[in-house]
Protein backbone atom coordinates (compact mmCIF):
# COMPACT_ATOMS: atom_id res chain seq x y z
CA UNK A 1 0.00 0.00 0.00
CA UNK A 2 1.04 3.70 -0.60
CA UNK A 3 2.59 5.42 2.20
CA UNK A 4 -0.95 8.23 1.30
CA UNK A 5 -3.24 5.67 1.33
CA UNK A 6 -1.68 4.22 4.57
CA UNK A 7 -2.33 7.76 6.27
CA UNK A 8 -5.55 7.21 5.60
CA UNK A 9 -6.95 3.94 6.22
CA UNK A 10 -4.30 2.02 8.51
CA UNK A 11 -5.55 1.13 12.25
CA UNK A 12 -9.25 1.95 11.75
CA UNK A 13 -11.67 -0.32 10.98
CA UNK A 14 -14.82 2.00 12.15
CA UNK A 15 -16.55 1.42 15.29
CA UNK A 16 -20.12 -0.16 15.25
CA UNK A 17 -21.08 3.31 15.00
CA UNK A 18 -19.83 3.27 10.88
CA UNK A 19 -17.87 6.55 12.01
CA UNK A 20 -15.63 7.74 9.43
CA UNK A 21 -13.73 9.74 11.61
CA UNK A 22 -11.55 8.07 14.33
CA UNK A 23 -13.24 8.85 17.42
CA UNK A 24 -11.95 10.62 20.38
CA UNK A 25 -12.22 7.88 23.50
CA UNK A 26 -11.77 10.42 26.21
CA UNK A 27 -11.58 7.89 29.10
CA UNK A 28 -9.81 7.18 31.67
CA UNK A 29 -10.25 3.54 32.26
CA UNK A 30 -12.10 0.60 31.25
CA UNK A 31 -14.64 -1.72 32.25
CA UNK A 32 -13.74 -5.56 32.50
CA UNK A 33 -16.38 -8.72 31.75
CA UNK A 34 -15.48 -10.07 34.87
CA UNK A 35 -12.72 -10.46 37.64
CA UNK A 36 -11.28 -13.43 35.25
CA UNK A 37 -11.15 -10.89 32.18
CA UNK A 38 -9.40 -8.31 33.68
CA UNK A 39 -6.99 -10.96 35.72
CA UNK A 40 -5.91 -12.13 31.77
CA UNK A 41 -5.43 -8.56 30.70
CA UNK A 42 -3.10 -7.63 33.57
CA UNK A 43 -1.69 -10.98 32.29
CA UNK A 44 -0.91 -10.44 29.09
CA UNK A 45 -2.98 -13.61 28.05
CA UNK A 46 -5.58 -11.46 26.16
CA UNK A 47 -4.57 -8.18 24.90
CA UNK A 48 -7.45 -5.28 25.60
CA UNK A 49 -8.10 -1.83 27.58
CA UNK A 50 -6.51 -1.55 31.11
CA UNK A 51 -6.01 2.28 31.88
CA UNK A 52 -5.43 5.06 29.69
CA UNK A 53 -1.77 5.28 30.96
CA UNK A 54 -1.02 2.06 29.44
CA UNK A 55 -3.24 2.38 26.56
CA UNK A 56 -6.52 3.86 24.73
CA UNK A 57 -8.14 3.09 21.51
CA UNK A 58 -7.70 6.14 19.69
CA UNK A 59 -4.39 6.09 20.37
CA UNK A 60 -4.19 2.96 19.18
CA UNK A 61 -4.90 3.86 16.21
CA UNK A 62 -1.92 6.45 15.86
CA UNK A 63 0.43 3.70 17.00
CA UNK A 64 -0.74 1.21 14.44
CA UNK A 65 -0.90 4.01 11.49
CA UNK A 66 2.50 5.97 12.34
CA UNK A 67 4.15 2.19 13.04
CA UNK A 68 2.78 1.19 9.10
CA UNK A 69 3.98 4.94 7.49
CA UNK A 70 7.73 3.96 9.26
CA UNK A 71 7.54 0.50 7.89
CA UNK A 72 7.52 -0.79 11.66
CA UNK A 73 6.37 -3.38 13.56
CA UNK A 74 4.87 -1.54 16.82
CA UNK A 75 4.80 1.91 19.04
CA UNK A 76 4.24 3.30 21.50
CA UNK A 77 3.35 7.30 21.89
CA UNK A 78 4.49 9.37 24.45
CA UNK A 79 3.87 12.77 26.06
CA UNK A 80 6.16 14.35 23.91
CA UNK A 81 9.16 13.95 21.76
CA UNK A 82 11.17 14.56 24.74
CA UNK A 83 9.76 11.51 26.39
CA UNK A 84 9.97 9.57 23.31
CA UNK A 85 13.70 9.69 23.26
CA UNK A 86 13.73 9.35 27.20
CA UNK A 87 11.74 5.91 27.06
CA UNK A 88 13.73 4.91 24.19
CA UNK A 89 17.34 5.26 25.74
CA UNK A 90 16.21 3.95 29.01
CA UNK A 91 14.24 0.75 27.68
CA UNK A 92 18.11 -0.68 26.85
CA UNK A 93 20.89 1.11 28.99
CA UNK A 94 20.58 1.68 33.45
CA UNK A 95 23.56 3.06 35.24
CA UNK A 96 26.56 2.03 34.52
CA UNK A 97 26.15 1.73 30.66
CA UNK A 98 26.64 3.90 28.14
CA UNK A 99 25.19 5.80 24.45
CA UNK A 100 26.80 7.08 21.64
CA UNK A 101 25.20 9.99 20.49
CA UNK A 102 26.13 12.05 17.08
CA UNK A 103 27.30 15.41 17.91
CA UNK A 104 24.64 16.75 15.94
CA UNK A 105 21.26 16.70 18.16
CA UNK A 106 18.55 18.78 18.92
CA UNK A 107 18.81 21.02 21.67
CA UNK A 108 16.99 19.30 24.32
CA UNK A 109 18.34 15.74 23.35
CA UNK A 110 21.40 17.39 24.29
CA UNK A 111 20.69 18.40 27.71
CA UNK A 112 19.01 14.97 28.27
CA UNK A 113 21.80 13.03 27.90
CA UNK A 114 24.76 15.53 28.87
CA UNK A 115 22.92 16.20 32.14
CA UNK A 116 19.46 14.21 33.05
CA UNK A 117 21.29 10.93 32.00
CA UNK A 118 24.40 11.55 33.68
CA UNK A 119 22.74 11.93 36.93
CA UNK A 120 21.04 8.07 36.09
CA UNK A 121 24.49 6.73 35.92
CA UNK A 122 24.23 6.78 31.70
CA UNK A 123 27.13 7.99 30.36
CA UNK A 124 26.45 10.06 26.59
CA UNK A 125 30.10 9.64 24.03
CA UNK A 126 29.41 11.53 21.13
CA UNK A 127 30.99 11.39 17.86
CA UNK A 128 30.84 13.36 14.26
CA UNK A 129 27.48 12.02 12.77
CA UNK A 130 30.02 12.22 9.21
CA UNK A 131 32.61 10.13 10.95
CA UNK A 132 31.60 6.78 11.52
CA UNK A 133 35.73 5.72 12.71
CA UNK A 134 34.76 8.01 15.45
CA UNK A 135 31.54 5.83 16.26
CA UNK A 136 33.24 2.54 16.36
CA UNK A 137 36.19 3.50 18.54
CA UNK A 138 33.81 4.56 21.19
CA UNK A 139 32.55 1.03 21.56
CA UNK A 140 32.90 -0.87 24.61
CA UNK A 141 30.73 -4.00 25.97
CA UNK A 142 28.60 -1.43 27.99
CA UNK A 143 27.20 0.32 25.16
CA UNK A 144 23.68 0.11 24.88
CA UNK A 145 22.56 2.43 22.13
CA UNK A 146 23.45 4.37 18.86
CA UNK A 147 21.79 7.73 18.82
CA UNK A 148 21.37 9.94 15.86
CA UNK A 149 19.07 11.84 13.83
CA UNK A 150 18.20 11.39 10.28
CA UNK A 151 18.21 15.14 8.90
CA UNK A 152 19.72 17.03 11.93
CA UNK A 153 18.20 19.81 13.81
CA UNK A 154 19.69 22.67 13.93
CA UNK A 155 22.80 21.51 11.78
CA UNK A 156 20.42 19.94 9.40
CA UNK A 157 23.04 17.00 8.18
CA UNK A 158 21.82 14.40 6.77
CA UNK A 159 23.41 11.17 8.67
CA UNK A 160 24.85 8.35 6.21
CA UNK A 161 22.23 5.85 7.75
CA UNK A 162 23.62 2.92 6.42
CA UNK A 163 27.49 3.23 7.54
CA UNK A 164 26.24 3.94 10.76
CA UNK A 165 23.53 1.01 11.14
CA UNK A 166 26.06 -1.33 9.52
CA UNK A 167 28.61 -0.53 12.20
CA UNK A 168 26.06 -0.77 15.05
CA UNK A 169 25.24 -4.37 13.44
CA UNK A 170 28.40 -5.37 13.58
CA UNK A 171 28.66 -5.05 17.21
CA UNK A 172 24.86 -6.31 18.18
CA UNK A 173 24.24 -2.86 19.48
CA UNK A 174 20.65 -0.88 19.11
CA UNK A 175 20.61 2.22 16.96
CA UNK A 176 17.76 4.55 17.66
CA UNK A 177 17.37 7.32 15.10
CA UNK A 178 15.09 10.69 15.64
CA UNK A 179 13.54 11.20 12.21
CA UNK A 180 11.15 14.12 13.57
CA UNK A 181 12.76 16.20 10.71
CA UNK A 182 12.78 14.12 7.70
CA UNK A 183 9.37 12.39 8.46
CA UNK A 184 8.94 8.64 6.69
CA UNK A 185 7.72 10.47 3.84
CA UNK A 186 10.99 11.61 3.09
CA UNK A 187 12.82 8.77 5.19
CA UNK A 188 12.11 5.45 6.28
CA UNK A 189 15.44 4.69 8.39
CA UNK A 190 14.06 0.48 8.64
CA UNK A 191 14.54 0.23 5.41
CA UNK A 192 18.79 1.42 5.63
CA UNK A 193 19.52 -1.40 9.20
CA UNK A 194 18.27 1.17 11.81
CA UNK A 195 16.04 -0.81 14.98
CA UNK A 196 13.82 1.84 16.86
CA UNK A 197 13.00 5.24 15.63
CA UNK A 198 11.66 8.20 17.48
CA UNK A 199 9.19 11.26 16.35
CA UNK A 200 8.47 14.21 18.11
CA UNK A 201 4.67 14.50 16.76
CA UNK A 202 4.60 18.03 17.66
CA UNK A 203 6.55 19.18 14.67
CA UNK A 204 5.39 17.61 10.82
CA UNK A 205 2.98 14.57 12.30
CA UNK A 206 0.89 17.39 13.74
CA UNK A 207 1.59 19.87 10.90
CA UNK A 208 -0.37 23.03 12.30
CA UNK A 209 1.30 23.29 15.58
CA UNK A 210 -1.29 21.75 17.87
CA UNK A 211 -0.19 19.23 20.46
CA UNK A 212 2.85 18.19 21.88
CA UNK A 213 3.55 14.55 21.68
CA UNK A 214 5.78 12.03 20.56
CA UNK A 215 6.54 8.38 19.39
CA UNK A 216 9.10 5.35 19.59
CA UNK A 217 8.55 2.74 16.79
CA UNK A 218 10.85 -0.24 16.08
CA UNK A 219 11.12 -2.40 13.63
CA UNK A 220 9.94 -5.66 12.48
CA UNK A 221 12.22 -8.80 14.21
CA UNK A 222 13.89 -6.51 16.40
CA UNK A 223 13.55 -9.20 18.97
CA UNK A 224 16.03 -11.64 17.05
CA UNK A 225 18.58 -8.85 17.73
CA UNK A 226 17.57 -8.74 21.62
CA UNK A 227 17.28 -12.93 21.90
CA UNK A 228 20.57 -13.74 24.40
CA UNK A 229 22.26 -10.63 22.93
CA UNK A 230 24.17 -10.28 26.29
CA UNK A 231 23.91 -6.74 26.07
CA UNK A 232 20.68 -6.84 26.60
CA UNK A 233 20.03 -8.99 29.53
CA UNK A 234 16.73 -7.30 30.58
CA UNK A 235 15.10 -8.59 27.85
CA UNK A 236 16.24 -12.26 28.19
CA UNK A 237 15.71 -12.14 32.29
CA UNK A 238 13.12 -12.77 34.28
CA UNK A 239 11.23 -8.90 35.21
CA UNK A 240 10.56 -9.11 38.83
CA UNK A 241 8.52 -6.12 38.22
CA UNK A 242 6.18 -8.01 36.01
CA UNK A 243 5.80 -11.60 37.28
CA UNK A 244 9.16 -12.95 35.73
CA UNK A 245 8.00 -12.11 32.28
CA UNK A 246 11.02 -12.75 29.92
CA UNK A 247 10.24 -10.12 27.28
CA UNK A 248 11.58 -11.89 24.45
CA UNK A 249 9.72 -15.19 25.28
CA UNK A 250 6.53 -13.76 25.09
CA UNK A 251 5.33 -13.45 22.07
CA UNK A 252 4.83 -9.59 21.66
CA UNK A 253 7.40 -7.41 19.73
CA UNK A 254 9.80 -7.21 23.12
CA UNK A 255 11.11 -3.66 22.45
CA UNK A 256 7.63 -1.55 22.73
CA UNK A 257 6.31 -3.79 25.47
CA UNK A 258 9.01 -3.39 27.72
CA UNK A 259 8.45 0.72 26.69
CA UNK A 260 4.69 0.45 27.38
CA UNK A 261 4.14 -2.27 30.50
CA UNK A 262 7.72 -1.13 32.42
CA UNK A 263 8.25 2.37 31.51
CA UNK A 264 4.58 3.58 30.73
CA UNK A 265 3.40 1.98 33.62
CA UNK A 266 6.28 3.45 35.82
CA UNK A 267 6.94 6.71 34.73
CA UNK A 268 3.60 7.68 33.12
CA UNK A 269 4.14 10.06 30.16
CA UNK A 270 1.29 9.07 28.41
CA UNK A 271 -0.13 11.55 25.32
CA UNK A 272 -3.71 12.42 25.59
CA UNK A 273 -6.47 10.58 23.49
CA UNK A 274 -7.02 13.99 21.92
CA UNK A 275 -3.99 14.92 21.24
CA UNK A 276 -3.15 11.62 19.62
CA UNK A 277 -6.24 12.15 18.02
CA UNK A 278 -4.66 15.12 16.30
CA UNK A 279 -1.87 13.66 15.16
CA UNK A 280 -4.09 11.70 13.58
CA UNK A 281 -5.38 14.60 11.76
CA UNK A 282 -2.45 15.85 10.78
CA UNK A 283 -1.36 12.30 9.22
CA UNK A 284 -3.60 12.30 6.52
CA UNK A 285 -2.56 15.43 5.04
CA UNK A 286 1.36 14.59 6.12
CA UNK A 287 2.97 13.46 2.33
CA UNK A 288 1.15 16.46 0.65
CA UNK A 289 2.46 19.01 3.15
CA UNK A 290 5.62 17.65 3.43
CA UNK A 291 6.41 17.65 -0.67
CA UNK A 292 5.09 21.83 -0.27
CA UNK A 293 7.60 22.56 2.74
CA UNK A 294 10.09 21.14 0.58
CA UNK A 295 9.76 22.42 -2.35
CA UNK A 296 9.29 25.96 -0.65
CA UNK A 297 12.42 25.27 1.84
CA UNK A 298 14.54 24.83 -1.92
CA UNK A 299 13.12 27.81 -3.18
CA UNK A 300 14.34 30.36 -0.08
CA UNK A 301 17.64 28.19 0.27
CA UNK A 302 18.39 29.02 -3.66
CA UNK A 303 17.43 33.08 -2.92
CA UNK A 304 19.66 32.73 0.36
CA UNK A 305 22.77 31.21 -1.29
CA UNK A 306 22.91 34.11 -3.63
CA UNK A 307 22.02 36.75 -1.49
CA UNK A 308 25.59 38.82 -0.87
CA UNK A 309 24.98 39.09 3.02
CA UNK A 310 24.32 36.04 3.34
CA UNK A 311 28.07 33.33 4.37
CA UNK A 312 26.54 30.17 4.18
CA UNK A 313 23.03 28.42 3.59
CA UNK A 314 22.88 24.78 5.17
CA UNK A 315 19.66 22.89 3.03
CA UNK A 316 20.60 19.63 1.74
CA UNK A 317 18.41 20.08 -1.17
CA UNK A 318 21.33 22.48 -2.59
CA UNK A 319 23.62 20.76 -5.15
CA UNK A 320 26.45 22.84 -3.14
CA UNK A 321 26.04 21.46 0.07
CA UNK A 322 28.15 18.61 1.73
CA UNK A 323 25.34 16.62 2.53
CA UNK A 324 24.05 16.69 -0.93
CA UNK A 325 24.60 13.12 -1.73
CA UNK A 326 22.88 11.41 1.54
CA UNK A 327 19.83 13.42 0.87
CA UNK A 328 19.35 12.52 -2.84
CA UNK A 329 20.09 8.60 -1.49
CA UNK A 330 17.93 8.49 1.84
CA UNK A 331 15.09 10.79 0.85
CA UNK A 332 12.63 10.03 -1.51
CA UNK A 333 12.82 12.04 -4.26
CA UNK A 334 15.58 14.03 -2.96
CA UNK A 335 13.07 16.10 -0.89
CA UNK A 336 14.71 17.51 1.70
CA UNK A 337 11.77 18.71 4.48
CA UNK A 338 10.91 22.34 5.66
CA UNK A 339 14.38 23.24 7.77
CA UNK A 340 17.43 24.93 6.79
CA UNK A 341 19.77 27.41 8.12
CA UNK A 342 22.00 30.46 7.20
CA UNK A 343 24.78 32.05 8.70
CA UNK A 344 25.42 35.95 9.28
CA UNK A 345 28.53 37.73 10.08
CA UNK A 346 27.90 38.05 13.81
CA UNK A 347 25.33 37.90 16.44
CA UNK A 348 24.52 41.58 15.96
CA UNK A 349 23.19 41.04 12.25
CA UNK A 350 21.41 37.81 13.18
CA UNK A 351 19.41 39.83 15.95
CA UNK A 352 18.48 42.47 13.35
CA UNK A 353 17.57 40.47 10.84
CA UNK A 354 15.07 38.25 12.95
CA UNK A 355 13.57 41.32 14.29
CA UNK A 356 12.90 42.71 10.82
CA UNK A 357 10.84 39.83 9.12
CA UNK A 358 7.29 40.29 8.78
CA UNK A 359 5.53 36.84 7.48
CA UNK A 360 8.05 34.37 9.31
CA UNK A 361 7.07 34.15 13.09
CA UNK A 362 9.75 34.44 15.94
CA UNK A 363 9.01 30.90 17.71
CA UNK A 364 10.78 27.83 19.14
CA UNK A 365 9.21 25.22 16.93
CA UNK A 366 9.17 23.56 13.33
CA UNK A 367 7.12 21.98 11.18
CA UNK A 368 4.38 24.59 11.87
CA UNK A 369 2.11 25.40 8.25
CA UNK A 370 3.09 28.80 9.38
CA UNK A 371 6.68 30.02 8.62
CA UNK A 372 9.15 29.58 11.72
CA UNK A 373 12.35 31.95 11.92
CA UNK A 374 14.21 31.27 14.98
CA UNK A 375 18.04 32.36 16.42
CA UNK A 376 19.07 28.89 18.07
CA UNK A 377 21.91 30.36 20.21
CA UNK A 378 19.73 32.66 22.22
CA UNK A 379 17.01 30.72 22.41
CA UNK A 380 16.80 26.35 21.75
CA UNK A 381 20.30 26.27 22.46
CA UNK A 382 21.06 29.00 25.12
CA UNK A 383 21.79 26.61 27.89
CA UNK A 384 24.77 25.12 25.98
CA UNK A 385 28.22 26.22 26.24
CA UNK A 386 30.37 28.07 23.71
CA UNK A 387 32.04 24.92 23.50
CA UNK A 388 29.15 22.56 23.35
CA UNK A 389 27.28 25.21 20.54
CA UNK A 390 30.33 24.87 18.28
CA UNK A 391 30.73 21.09 18.47
CA UNK A 392 27.04 20.59 17.31
CA UNK A 393 27.35 23.54 14.63
CA UNK A 394 25.43 26.25 16.02
CA UNK A 395 27.27 29.90 15.37
CA UNK A 396 26.03 32.45 16.84
CA UNK A 397 25.02 34.06 13.88
CA UNK A 398 23.37 31.58 12.39
CA UNK A 399 19.38 31.63 11.58
CA UNK A 400 17.17 28.81 11.63
CA UNK A 401 14.00 28.68 9.48
CA UNK A 402 11.02 26.25 9.02
CA UNK A 403 9.25 26.73 5.86
CA UNK A 404 5.56 26.69 6.19
CA UNK A 405 3.49 26.55 3.54
CA UNK A 406 2.66 30.22 2.54
CA UNK A 407 3.64 31.11 -1.15
CA UNK A 408 7.49 30.40 -2.14
CA UNK A 409 7.43 34.33 -3.24
CA UNK A 410 6.12 35.96 -0.28
CA UNK A 411 8.51 34.25 1.97
CA UNK A 412 11.14 35.10 -0.31
CA UNK A 413 9.94 38.90 -0.37
CA UNK A 414 9.58 38.74 3.51
CA UNK A 415 13.41 38.12 4.01
CA UNK A 416 14.58 40.59 1.39
CA UNK A 417 13.31 43.13 3.03
CA UNK A 418 14.59 41.92 6.14
CA UNK A 419 18.03 41.73 5.00
CA UNK A 420 18.19 45.31 3.46
CA UNK A 421 18.79 46.04 6.90
CA UNK A 422 22.28 44.78 7.17
C1 LIG B 1 11.25 19.12 18.88
C2 LIG B 1 12.17 18.01 18.75
C3 LIG B 1 12.31 17.09 19.79
C4 LIG B 1 11.56 17.22 21.10
O1 LIG B 1 10.19 17.03 20.94
P1 LIG B 1 9.08 17.67 21.91
O2 LIG B 1 7.80 17.11 21.36
O3 LIG B 1 9.18 19.14 21.84
O4 LIG B 1 9.36 17.13 23.28
C5 LIG B 1 13.19 16.05 19.60
N1 LIG B 1 13.90 15.91 18.46
C6 LIG B 1 13.78 16.79 17.45
C7 LIG B 1 14.60 16.59 16.22
C8 LIG B 1 12.94 17.87 17.55
O5 LIG B 1 12.85 18.74 16.55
Amino acid sequence: MDLQTKALHVGYDKDSQGTMAVPIYQTTAYEFNSLEHAADLFALKESGNIYTRLNNPTTEVFEKRFASLEGGEAAVATASGMSAIFFAIVNIAKAGDNIICANQLYGGTLTQTVHTLKRFGIETRFFDVHNEKELENLIDENTKAIFFESLTNPSIDVADLEALSAIANKHNIITIVDNTVATPVLCRPFEWGVDVVVHSSSKYTTGQGLAIGGIVVERKNLNEKLINNPRYEEFNTPDESYHGLIYTQSGYPAFSLRARISLLRDLGAVVSPFNAWLFIQGMETLTLRMKEHSKNALGVAKFLEAHPKVLKVNYPGLQSNVNYKNAQKYFDGGMSSGLLSFELASLEDATKVVNATKLFSLVTNIGDSKSIITHPASTTHQQLSKEELEACGVPSGLIRLSCGLESVEDLIADLSQALEVL
